[in-house]
């Protein structure tokens, strides 16, 4: 099955993107989603965290504080790498299982961090949702109780603009209307239809193609 990477900014609209390719009956598998269940209370996860990071990373109700974690890993490489050995192995292991259930043409995986992470390989095509930084700063302090400062620190901390198209095969345009985005969406649908119908023909015996 083609496997799609949606990838973007902090408010890009990856998650908008992603339900217009499920109003197509797409599959979408969400790695965020992944990784909070990998670290719900009572998962091995959780403890081999707390074996590397210690005790604080705990809130009182025993679950993981996020917020203190991201702050151990910010800024510190060996740390947040120590992290990321431990939850990405579990993550692409459960995207494989989520995919191999799967019967759809093509499905859509997404990965907010997918380049600072360098998870690129996980996918057959790559999908970035590019947004003006002014969007972005509207629509998240509009969605979220962030200040436009806050969400601009994490925007600074993520791979530039330049750096995510430059890994990209395709490219959404949000900072338009919605119906602008549907019509993007409608568009790489068939385009993915297509290729997919491509690689199940590349599968077949030569003198079946
Ligand atoms: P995050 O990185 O925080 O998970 P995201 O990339 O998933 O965000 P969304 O949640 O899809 O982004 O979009 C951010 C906000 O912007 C949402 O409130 C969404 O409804 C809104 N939004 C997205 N695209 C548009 C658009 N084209 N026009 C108006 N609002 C939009």
């Amino acid at each position: 099955m083609l496997v799609v990477a949606l990838t973007g900014g902090i408010g890009s609209g990856k998650t908008t993107v992603s339900q217009l390719f499920e109003a197509f009956g797409i599959p979408v598998i969400d790695t965020d989603i992944i990784s909070r269940q990998l670290v719900a209370p009572g998962e091995v996860t959780l403890e081999a965290i707390i074996n590397q990071f210690g005790p604080s990373v705990l809130s009182a109700d025993r679950s993981l504080n996020r917020t203190k974690l991201r702050q151990i890993i910010f800024q510190n490489t060996e740390k947040k790498a120590q992290l990321e050995s431990i939850l990405h192995p579990l993550i692409r292991k459960e995207v494989a299982r989520q995919i191999s259930k799967l019967t759809a043409p093509y499905c859509i995986v997404v990965i907010p961090l997918l380049i600072e992470s360098n998870q690129e390989k996980i996918a057959d095509r790559i999908l970035v949702v590019d947004t003006s930084e002014f969007a972005q700063l509207a629509r998240v302090t509009l969605r979220d109780n962030q200040t436009e400062n806050e969400v601009a620190a994490i925007i600074s901390a993520q791979v530039s603009p330049n750096k995510r198209l430059a890994a990209a095969d395709e490219v959404i345009h949000n900072n338009g209307s919605l119906k602008e985005l549907k019509q993007q969406v409608a568009i790489l649908h068939q385009k993915y239809l297509t290729y997919n119908q491509a690689s199940e023909q590349a599968n077949l015996p030569f003198d079946l193609r």
